[in-house]
């Protein structure tokens, strides 16, 4: 099948790249020029386990192309995936700005029957505001043309996304008209065996499916981050408590990590814009207000404690941070924690030398060059020269570390742990003062 994607991000490339895997012919198309020209080389400008192979692979079959001619773009897709970005408004309602250029353009350029399938994160009644955009472009230039709306929302996780993406758990597809939902599961076949996983419902319980899914993940993790500030507290252990109700089938195992608190792309925009939404609707959501207000304590939590530890005077002091992308195998940096750690530590004068294993060119493209930031090339090299140790992301190669050499590098000896890696009696035994998240250690 011919199919046109807008937008070669995160969500785009991966959509593409997946989609020409299966045999498809996929046109992507980006408004950043310098994005398309690095795409066209196979190179890809974002850090995605498994992302380069698939995109040199397909580009050479001639399977994947990139472009940023939209109008070539509507011409080429029988369906026409919308993946742009739906950042925050001033009011942290989701702006539809991108969303409906591209419908727009769609209104302009349509001459044959299009399936137009908004992948993007947007809110309720989003779909119909596509279809209106659409029909007064074409309205305009006096054509005429058929065309569905279709709601498509993704549930990739960055990191494992081609594998969310070729493996999915369901796919939601919302529309009401059956001749689109069956060209669908056509397109969705080789995902789904037996379409089992996919499930079609109407458009706008589509659309709420989505923040629905990232709104109750955001709150598994603020009420983890709650129970953690009260666990210190209290002396007890949330790592034990973790496990103990995890254990319950009802609870799960999943999603129950205390720690910095939500970052990245989606829980933090996601939340924010259901609950304006809810506002729009006159309903206040209190709990999602909650989540939000949660989650903006936490990113302060392990900084608070620095402070605390050094007395109140962080200044001169130089910071070892492990870890700086929004979770590991991304160079996500968008709401990372580690950004309000960053920012705390040098508002109160500290230096901080930093590594992390792929998102040190996202970093310096947020920062610049400045002398309080050093990023250096390994976990090891960070500790050289430094008062303490934080660590922000929970990659791999931090779970088992060479506690003796850190002991030895550190001026203060001490760890400040925001991902809960370690057993803190083990950490102890090399001399190091260990405070993690909700273990009993409240400082
Ligand atoms: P992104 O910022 O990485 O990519 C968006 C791309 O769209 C950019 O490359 C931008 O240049 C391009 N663009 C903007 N206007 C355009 C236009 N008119 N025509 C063509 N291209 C245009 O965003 P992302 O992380 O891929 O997210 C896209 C959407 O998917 C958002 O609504 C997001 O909430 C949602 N989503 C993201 C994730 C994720 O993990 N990143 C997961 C699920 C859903």
């Amino acid at each position: 099948m011919r199919l046109t994607i807008f937008g070669s991000g995160y969500v785009g490339l991966v959509t593409g790249a997946c989609l020409a895997e299966v045999g498809n012919n996929v046109l992507c198309v980006d408004v950043d020029e310098r994005k398309v020209e690095m795409l066209k080389r196979g190179e890809s400008p974002i850090y995605e386990p498994g992302l380069d192979e698939l995109l040199r692979k397909n580009l050479e079959a001639g399977r994947l192309k990139f472009t940023t001619d939209a109008v070539e773009g509507v011409k080429h897709g029988l369906f026409q995936f919308i993946a742009v970005g739906t950042p925050p408004d001033e009011d942290g309602s989701a702006d539809l700005k991108y969303v409906l250029a591209v419908a727009e353009t769609i209104g302009k350029n349509i001459n044959e029957y299009r399936v137009v399938v908004t992948k993007s994160t947007v809110p309720v009644g989003t779909a119909d505001k596509v279809k209106a955009k659409i029909a007064t472009t074409l309205q305009a230039r006096g054509a005429q043309a058929e065309y569905d709306v279709v709601s498509n929302p993704e549930f990739l996780k960055e990191g494992a996304a081609i594998n969310d993406f070729m493996k999915p758990d369901r796919i939601v597809v919302g529309t009401d008209n059956p001749r689109t939902a069956e060209l669908l599961k056509a397109l969705y076949d080789p995902f789904t065996r037996n379409r089992e996983r996919m499930i079609v419902m109407d458009v706008r319980s589509s659309e709420l499916t989505k923040y629905a899914a990232n709104a109750m993940l955001a709150t598994k993790i603020s009420f983890m981050n709650e129970l953690a500030n009260l666990a210190e507290r209290m002396g007890a252990d949330i790592e034990r408590v973790r496990q103990g109700i995890g254990s319950d089938p009802r609870i799960g195992y999943h999603f129950i990590y205390p720690g910095m608190g939500y970052g990245g792309s989606c829980f933090p925009k996601d939340v924010q814009a259901l609950s304006r939404s809810a506002a729009d609707h006159k309903f206040n959501a209190e709990l999602l207000n909650a989540v939000e207000a949660v989650n903006k304590r936490q990113k302060a939590v392990l900084f608070e404690k620095m402070r605390t530890v050094f007395n109140g005077d962080l200044a001169g002091k130089t910071i070892a941070l492990w870890g700086l992308a929004f979770k590991p195998n991304t160079d996500d940096m968008r709401e990372a924690p580690s950004r309000a750690l960053l920012e705390s530590l040098w508002s109160a004068g500290a230096k901080v030398r930093a590594y992390d294993p792929v998102a040190h060119e996202e970093v310096h493209r947020i920062y610049g060059d400045r002398p309080d930031l050093q990023l250096v090339k390994s976990a090891n090299e960070a500790l050289q020269g430094a008062d303490a140790l934080a660590i922000a992301t929970e990659w791999q190669e931090f779970r088992s570390p060479d506690f003796d050499l850190i002991a030895s590098q550190l001026g203060k000896k001490v760890i400040f742990d925001g991902r809960n890696l370690y057993d803190p009696a083990f950490v102890k035994r090399f001399g190091l003062k260990y405070y993690a998240i909700g273990r009993g250690d409240s400082v």
